[in-house]
């Protein structure tokens, strides 16, 4: 293109608040025939809500049920989503102790949801944030946490009222030895529905004896010093498609172009949002690690192909760099903006067919 079309486009392009970094990268945006979303704040709008808690009841409950149970591991019914008591059996004496069913239920999903909170309130996840501020609308009293530990791309994990909590996705309670399957059942409904569930773990704290741990509730059912840690519940956060989000993708799959997704998020959970924006679910890669997504990109162009990342994150720059065009949104990170070729001013996915379209003139005629 001469320099004059080439201002031209750059022009059209900021009166369409996309943002190219200089005319090399609008001549470049015409070559793309691939591109991967980010999901979390691209495809969706990243402001996550609380929609779920989910109380388990414990393996052992206070060491009295599952005489069957052979050795340390004991085996809870895998009745994943259903509610059980979480009493210990032996009252704690404030007399009104909860006995109608209803009333001990929703202490235990209260206790989880208040777990949780106390390690979240630390990060600065949106998922976190989204479970602290649920569990303030519920009015639930936030304990303290200690020793707060960020495992990236897994989850969280805190010292609470001499426990240690964790809330994360499945390796993270794996590689703290915990088993997530008690929860399976509860994850895998969750995760159809396009919601990110989190495991809430707890390992009971060394000796401390009667840790009647600082979040109050009725007996936890945390007296067993020995304990192995366990899984005690499930809290979700759900986020919102963008409305806009299908459309580009319908758009850019009629220009011919490859369209694919990228997140750390699991992969159930990727798969029915992808499924929703009109992504091929074989398309999507999930539970690529916070450092993983440039790779991921890589991957994606060692066949040749040109590929455009579009995302917002901190973990999206390196990727964004990696891709033949970065593309960022104008709401997001520094980082991400600093390191992409072009920016969208309006996070408007819909605006990734807009910068091609002005790339290739096609724009510009309709102007
Ligand atoms: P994304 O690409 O969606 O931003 P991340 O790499 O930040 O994903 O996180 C990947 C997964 O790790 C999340 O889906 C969640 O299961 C878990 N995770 C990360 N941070 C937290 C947190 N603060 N609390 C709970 N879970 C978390
Ligand atoms: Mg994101």
């Amino acid at each position: 293109a001469t320099p004059a079309a080439t201002m031209v486009g750059t022009s059209i392009g900021a009166q369409n608040g996309v943002l190219f970094k200089g005319g090399d990268i609008l001549e470049r945006v015409r070559d793309v025939d691939t591109v991967v979303f980010d999901k979390t704040g691209t495809l969706t709008e990243g402001e996550m809500s609380l929609t779920d808690v989910v109380a388990l009841g414990p393996a052992t409950d206070g060491g009295a049920l599952d005489p069957s149970a052979d050795g340390d591991t004991p085996d809870p019914a895998p009745d994943g989503g259903a509610l059980r008591e979480v009493d210990d059996g032996e009252t704690d004496d404030d007399g009104e102790d909860a006995s109608a069913d209803a009333d001990v239920e929703a202490d235990a999903e209260t206790t989880v949801l208040r777990l949780a909170a106390a390690v979240e309130q630390n990060s600065e996840h949106p998922l976190a944030r989204a479970v602290v501020d649920g569990a303030a609308a519920r009015g639930i009293d936030v304990p303290d946490a200690m020793d707060f530990e960020n495992v990236p791309g897994h989850g969280v994990r805190a010292t609470v009222g001499g426990d240690t909590v964790l809330v994360g996705n499945r390796r993270l309670l794996e590689d703290a030895g915990i088993d997530p399957a008690p929860a399976e059942e509860t994850m895998h409904r969750l995760e159809e529905e396009g919601k990110t569930a989190m495991l809430v773990g707890r390992i009971p704290g060394g000796s401390e004896t009667e840790a009647s741990d600082a979040t109050g509730g009725a007996g936890d059912g945390t007296d067993e010093t020995s304990a192995a840690g366990e899984v005690i519940g499930v809290v979700a956060d759900a986020d919102t498609i963008k409305e806009t989000s299908a459309a580009a993708v319908s758009a850019l799959r009629e220009r011919g172009i490859d369209v694919r997704m990228i997140t750390g998020d699991n992969e159930r959970t990727a798969r029915a949002v992808a499924e929703q924006v009109g992504i091929d679910p074989d398309n999507v890669r999930a539970e690529v690690l916070p450092d993983g997504k440039a790779d991921a990109v890589e991957a994606i162009q060692e066949d040749g192909s040109k590929a455009m990342m579009v995302g917002d994150g901190v973990n999206d720059a390196p990727a964004l760099a990696a891709a033949f065009v970065g593309t960022a949104l104008g709401s997001g990170t520094d980082v991400a903006i600093e390191a992409a070729d072009v920016t969208l001013m309006r996070d408007d996915p819909t605006d990734v067919v807009k910068a091609i379209r002005v790339s290739d003139g096609t724009l510009a005629k309709i102007k």
